[in-house]
């Protein structure tokens, strides 16, 4: 579905910066509020603001906790199960796919532990900026 249905269907007015701010988090898939004000320095902080809790609240997009204090979020693909690596110089994060490992984890829980509701991987690297 695009965003302009997704919009016009829970009864929000379409604009255009909300549109181009879907597009946006749609491409680079993890983000920060940050990122989103560097890249539309033409939006009203408040709307960039008002956006990702609509966002939040339309479960496109759900806030991560990466163990820091800057509030991250990602964009729900709900096609690909991904983990995250982080760098540990500059915190930057990627997303990586990684079902497989994943269900392993989760099975071996449950022989012990039975039903497993969470999980977390951590990977951490040095990324090429930091190198
Ligand atoms: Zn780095
Ligand atoms: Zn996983």
């Amino acid at each position: 579905m695009n965003i302009e249905n997704i919009l016009k269907n829970s009864w929000n007015k379409i604009t255009q910066e909300r549109v181009d701010i879907y597009n946006f988090i749609k491409d680079i898939s993890i983000f920060n509020a940050n990122d989103l004000l560097n890249r539309f320095c033409d939006i009203w902080r408040a709307s960039v603001f008002r956006t990702i809790n609509l966002y939040v609240n339309l479960g496109l997009i759900r806030k991560i906790d990466l163990g820091d204090k800057i509030e991250t979020y990602e964009f729900i693909d709900n096609s690909i199960h991904h983990e995250y690596i982080k760098c540990s110089s500059c915190w930057d994060v990627v997303s990586f796919e990684c079902s497989d490992i994943c269900k392993k984890i989760i099975k071996s829980a449950e022989k012990k532990w039975f039903l497993v509701q969470s999980h977390n991987v951590w990977v951490f690297w040095i990324c090429e900026k930091c190198k």
